[in-house]
C-alpha cells in the first residue's frame, strides 16, 4: 500500500460504516481508479442493520451536540480545518486518483474544504435572530434559530470531498450530526475524510457519531435516508433523476430537502468582450474535471460576427491540452470517472451528428499505453443551430456547443431556454449588457457573472441553482439557515393580557 494512502487511515480491505466505530456487514465494493483501470481497495457496505444502528447512534449524539454552545461547536471545525491543511497534499492525491481530476483541482477541492471550516468558525459566533417590534406594550417579540436534528448528506462522485464539507462543517456549527452517503464510485476520499474527523473528535471530545458515514454499493442507503422521518433535512447532490425520486420521498413525508443537481451552464460572448478573457474562462469551464462539474460550460452563445473567432481559438486552446495521467503536473485533463461515462459521451456525439451539429474537433476514445483504462478521451467541440433536444440535456462530459445569436435579447432567451439553471456567465464590456444579463429580466439562473467563467464558485456566496437544477443553496450568505430550524417567540412582559390585531374577546369584550 503507497504511504500516502496508509497516511490516509486507508487499506487494502476497509470498513464502510462510520458510527463512532468502524464497521460495515454488506458486500464489499471493489474500487477501480479511472487513472488507470487498475482496483485501488475494497470498502465494505453498510446494511439495514448497520444503518439502523448508526443513525440511532448520530440522534444520541445530537441530543447532546445540541446543548453544546455554538463557538465550543465551531472549535472542532477549527481542529479539522487544521487537520486537512496538515494532509491537504495526501487527501488531493487520493482525490485525484479515485475521481481522475487533475492535481491541481483536487488540491482546489480540499481547500473549499479548509476555507468552509474557517467560515463554519467564524459562523459559530454569528447564529442571529431578530428582536422584532411587537404591536403589545411590554412584549417582546423575536426570532431564535435551533438546530435541526440528523442531517442526511448524499453526495456525488464529482466533488467527493467539497460538497461534503459545504453541508456538515454548517450543519455541525449549527448544532446538527451529519449522516453521510457518498458516492459508490468514490467510497475511498469519504473513509480518509471520515478518519480525519474521527481523529479531531479525539481531540476535542467532540462525539465522532456526528461524522456518521454510510457507503452503499447503489442508491439503497440514499433511499433509506429519505424515507427516515427521523431525517428532518436532506441535502442531496447529483442528477436532477436522483433529485426528482428523492424529492418524492422526502417530500412525501413532509421532509425538507436542499437539492444540488444537474446544471447546463452557458457563456454569452457579445461582441464588445475580450475574447482572449472569454476564451480562458470557457476553456477551463468546459475542460475542468473533464467537463464533470455541475458547473462546467456545456454552451457559448456567441455573437454571429465573432462566432468563427470564438471557434478558431477555442480549436486552438483544444489543441493545446495535454490529456493524461492526473497526478502529472502538465496534464490539463485526466480521465472521465468510468467507461460507462464514455459510452455515454460517445453516444451523445452520434446523436447530436443527428439532430444536425457538426462537431469542430475531438470526440474520440484515447486508447493506448498513455492512456490505460479506457476512461479518456478527446474532448468534443461542436457547433450548433440553437438549443437541439440534446443540447438541452446535460450530458456529463467534455462536450461544449457553440451557437449563434443576433440580438441580446435572444442571447438571453438561449441562455434561459433549457430545464436546468445552475450558472451563467456573459463576456461584455458594454455596461447596458451586463446589468441586463443580471436583471429581473435577464439570467434564469442561480449563479450569473459578467466576465468571469461559470465553473468555480467561492464559498462566500450561497450556492445554487433554479428549475431542474433544485432551487438549494449551500454554502455561503445566508445558507446556514436550512440547517436550523426557525422560532418565532412572543414574551408578556406586562400584567396585562393584550391580543394581536386588539381583539376583545370574553371577559374583556
Ligand atoms: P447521481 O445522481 O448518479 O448520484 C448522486 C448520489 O445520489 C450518489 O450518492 C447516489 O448513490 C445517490 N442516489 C442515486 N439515486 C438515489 C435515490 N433514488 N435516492 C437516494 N440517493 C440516490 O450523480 P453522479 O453521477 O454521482 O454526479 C453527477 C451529477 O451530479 C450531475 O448531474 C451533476 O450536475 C450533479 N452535481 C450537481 C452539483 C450541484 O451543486 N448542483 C454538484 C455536483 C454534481
Amino acid at each position: 500500500m503507497n504511504t500516502w494512502l496508509t497516511n490516509l487511515g486507508i487499506g487494502r480491505k476497509n470498513p464502510g460504516v462510520f458510527c463512532g466505530e468502524w464497521r460495515g456487514g454488506g458486500p464489499a465494493l471493489e474500487n477501480v481508479s479511472p487513472v488507470d483501470g487498475r482496483p485501488l481497495a475494497s470498502v465494505q457496505t453498510a446494511t439495514e442493520a448497520d444503518c439502523a444502528e448508526a443513525l440511532q447512534r448520530a440522534h444520541a449524539a445530537f441530543d447532546r451536540w445540541r446543548l453544546t454552545p455554538a463557538p465550543v461547536r465551531g472549535e472542532t471545525l477549527r481542529r479539522f480545518g487544521i487537520a486537512l491543511r496538515e494532509r491537504k497534499p495526501d487527501l488531493a492525491r487520493l482525490v485525484s486518483v479515485e475521481t481522475g481530476k487533475i492535481l491541481a483541482e483536487a488540491e482546489g477541492e480540499v481547500q473549499e474544504m479548509i476555507d468552509i471550516c474557517d467560515f463554519a468558525v467564524g459562523l459559530s459566533r454569528q447564529l442571529y435572530g431578530l428582536t422584532i417590534a411587537s404591536e403589545r406594550p411590554k412584549h417582546r417579540l423575536m426570532e431564535q434559530w435551533h438546530p435541526l436534528g440528523v442531517v442526511g448528506v448524499i453526495t456525488a462522485f464529482n466533488f467527493p470531498v467539497a460538497v461534503w464539507a459545504w453541508n456538515s462543517a454548517l450543519a455541525l456549527v449549527c448544532g446538527d450530526a451529519v449522516a453521510w452517503k457518498p458516492s459508490s464510485k468514490t467510497p475511498l476520499c469519504s473513509v480518509a475524510v471520515t478518519r480525519l474527523a474521527q481523529g479531531v473528535c479525539a481531540e476535542t471530545g467532540a462525539d465522532p457519531a456526528l461524522f456518521t458515514l454510510l457507503i452503499g454499493g447503489g442508491k439503497g442507503v440514499g433511499e433509506r435516508l429519505a424515507a427516515d422521518p427521523k431525517v428532518p433535512l436532506i441535502s442531496a447532490t447529483g442528477s436532477c433523476e436522483m433529485g426528482l425520486a428523492l424529492a418524492r420521498q422526502v417530500h412525501g413525508r413532509l421532509g425538507r430537502t436542499i437539492l444540488e443537481l444537474g446544471g447546463n451552464n452557458a457563456v454569452i460572448v457579445t461582441p464588445s468582450a475580450s475574447l482572449d478573457l472569454a476564451v480562458r474562462a470557457i476553456f477551463f469551464g468546459a475542460i475542468g474535471t473533464a467537463g464533470q462539474r455541475c458547473t462546467s460550460t456545456r454552451r457559448v452563445i456567441a455573437h454571429e460576427s465573432i462566432l468563427h473567432d470564438v471557434e478558431r481559438r477555442l480549436r486552438d486552446a483544444y489543441r493545446s491540452l495535454r490529456i493524461g495521467n492526473p497526478l502529472d503536473a502538465r496534464t490539463t485533463m485526466g480521465p472521465l470517472i468510468d467507461v460507462n461515462a464514455v459510452e455515454t459521451m460517445l453516444q451523445a456525439i452520434t446523436r447530436l451528428k443527428s439532430e444536425g451539429g457538426r462537431v469542430l474537433c475531438g470526440g474520440e476514445r484515447l486508447t493506448g499505453s498513455e492512456w490505460p483504462g479506457d476512461c479518456y478521451v478527446t474532448p468534443c467541440l461542436a457547433e450548433v443551430p440553437g438549443n437541439l433536444p440534446l443540447v438541452r440535456e446535460e450530458t456529463f462530459a467534455p462536450v461544449l456547443y457553440v451557437m449563434p445569436y443576433r440580438q441580446f435579447d435572444e442571447a438571453i432567451a438561449l441562455n434561459n431556454d433549457v430545464p436546468q439553471g445552475l450558472s451563467s456567465a456573459v463576456f461584455t464590456n458594454d455596461a447596458r449588457e451586463a446589468e441586463e444579463f443580471l436583471s429581473v429580466c435577464g439570467s434564469d439562473c442561480g449563479i450569473a457573472n459578467v466576465n468571469v467563467g461559470t465553473s468555480g464558485a467561492e464559498i462566500g456566496g450561497a450556492f445554487g441553482g433554479e428549475k431542474s437544477t433544485g432551487g438549494g443553496r449551500e454554502s455561503g450568505s445566508d445558507a446556514w439557515k436550512t440547517y436550523m430550524r426557525r422560532q418565532t417567540n412572543t414574551i408578556n412582559y406586562s400584567s396585562e393580557l393584550p391580543l394581536a390585531q386588539g381583539i376583545r374577546f370574553g371577559v374583556d369584550a
